[in-house]
């Protein structure tokens, strides 16, 4: 189901389910009063649920083909006030980081406030079964009947007073059994890559406490993959503990920390949008860097469209801007994780080819051909469609009598299959992402070593690649080219 269901979501735009209105189907009030009194939800203001869980980072897949990464959530208790709109989830975690082996305890905290009134947070209270039923109560829901399998199902829909970007409401559409349980509650909410994203919440193996029917098991998916689920073991109606825990608590400590490392003197100047590193070579400079190599012909754009739509426009603006009449054709990503490619919709809205391994092809082109009704975008209002180069082979490389741009592909790195670093042979400088993370000054020489450090390394010998200035599309702090002596002596490599 994981691994095929991307296609069936994909395939299912906003909207694009047929309901079948019987003339003798029951009015949608009636509907829903009857599911409230057989879930127990009438005089439910607010409930607690508890048992097992997990959460999947959305986007940040090791293969743009594969699950959402998970994080178990042990310990897992959440509170929903229903009369405030505030929900707030907690649990413990415990898991290596991406850095190393030894896994570390943590604290899961998810508050969700009243006034945190955007759908993507609103959601998480209106798609929950009790939730949806008061939220259908309360926005003129309709109901149809529709066949799942053999079983024949009311389909309870309303819209919210959420507004998205478009102006559009969101869709809310509950499936209720035939016992009259909420079985399953659909919504669409929008996301940068993916468009109009499905998240289905599926609720299933009710039990019940105290007249109070909650689902033991829960099965969120979006986009077709798993992105959250728990096998609850009880529930607790209006509980006395609410208010007590219906916020996350103060920060450890007592107080607001000096400012991060590196601080002093009040907030740094704003970098210069780009910085030229050899004649037609520039760094674009921001949060996320990226370069712009200018051939005879035509620009590349090495990393194209990160963190989101405004940013990518920002760097096409200034590579535009420091290349005159010339046409960017090539955008390169270095991996698909959502925050690298969250504003691919920018190239792709100029007509800029997308070049990436080929293991990325199929999944972008799914993405970026999904209807955006709920957040038109630049890629949307441009009317362009998504130019995909999936590059089979170890490297991709772009040339002319000046210059040379290779992009090669990484090998033996868990962090995204298809990551590519990129070289310039002549100007001697490497643009890498999401490798590793240099050691702060007070651990210069982590031990045991990062490594991503050492894959880094061994792929640069392998490729028998020697730099004398390294871009990191990550920003630095403070943002500056580094060297292999660097990277070495992060891995007590003394030369
Ligand atoms: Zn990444």
């Amino acid at each position: 189901m994981l691994r095929t269901g991307v296609a069936v979501l994909f395939a299912t735009a906003l909207g694009a389910t047929a309901f079948h209105a019987s003339a003798a189907a029951p009015s949608a009030s009636a509907v829903i009063a009857a599911a409230s009194k057989a879930m127990g939800a009438d005089n439910l203001n607010s409930i607690k649920i508890y048992g097992v869980a997990a959460n999947y980072n959305v986007g940040q897949n090791n293969n743009a083909n594969g699950e959402w990464p998970r994080t178990n959530l042990n310990d897992y208790y959440r509170w929903i006030d229903f009369n405030a709109g505030a929900s707030r989830a907690t649990a413990q975690t415990f898991a290596p980081p991406v850095t190393g082996p030894t896994a570390v305890a943590g604290r899961f905290n998810q508050a969700i406030s009243p006034t945190q009134n955007g759908w993507a947070q609103q959601s998480e209270i209106w798609t929950t079964p009790w939730g949806f039923l008061k939220g259908a109560a309360k926005n003129n829901a309709t109901v149809a009947t529709e066949k799942v399998g053999a079983r024949t199902m009311k389909v309870v829909t309303w819209n919210t007073p959420q507004k998205a970007p478009s102006g559009k409401a969101y869709k809310v559409v509950g499936y209720i059994g035939p016992s009259n349980m909420v079985e399953r509650v659909d919504t669409w909410i929008e996301n940068p890559v993916l468009g109009d994203m499905l998240v289905r919440s599926n609720y299933s193996e009710y039990r019940e406490v105290d007249g109070v029917k909650f689902p033991a098991k829960i099965v969120r998916v979006s986009a077709g993959q798993t992105s959250f689920d728990a096998q609850l073991l009880g529930a607790d109606a209006n509980p006395t503990d609410l208010a007590a825990n219906i916020t996350n608590p103060p920060p450890a400590g007592g107080g607001a920390g000096g400012p991060p490392g590196g601080g002093g003197g009040g907030a740094a100047a704003a970098p210069p949008p780009s910085t030229q590193l050899a004649p037609d070579v520039y760094k674009i400079n921001g949060a996320y860097n990226a370069v712009a190599v200018g051939f005879k012909d035509y620009v590349v754009l090495f990393e194209a469209g990160p963190q989101n739509e405004a940013r990518a426009l920002a760097v096409i603006a200034e590579t535009k801007r420091l290349f005159p009449g010339k046409t960017i054709k090539y955008g390169v990503i270095t991996h698909h994780h959502f925050d690298h490619t969250g504003g691919i919709v920018a190239p792709v809205s100029e007509g800029i080819t997308i070049v990436t391994p080929a293991v990325n092809k199929a999944f972008l082109m799914r993405a970026l051909t999904t209807p955006r009704t709920l957040a038109p975008d630049a890629m949307s209002k441009s009317g362009k469609k998504p130019i995909i180069e999936g590059f089979t082979g170890d490297k991709r490389v772009f040339s002319d009598a000046n210059h040379s741009l290779e992009v090669h592909v990484v090998k033996g790195l868990p962090h995204a299959d298809g990551i590519v670093i990129g070289w310039l042979p002549k100007e001697k400088v490497l643009i890498y992402a999401d490798m590793f993370n240099l050691p702060t000054a007070a651990d210069p020489v982590p031990n045991p070593p990062v490594v991503g450090t050492q894959i880094f390394l061994a792929n640069l010998e392998r490729l028998g690649i020697e730099p004398e200035r390294i871009v990191s599309i990550h920003a630095l702090n403070p943002d500056r080219l580094t060297s292999m002596a660097d990277i070495r002596a992060s891995l007590g490599i003394k030369k």
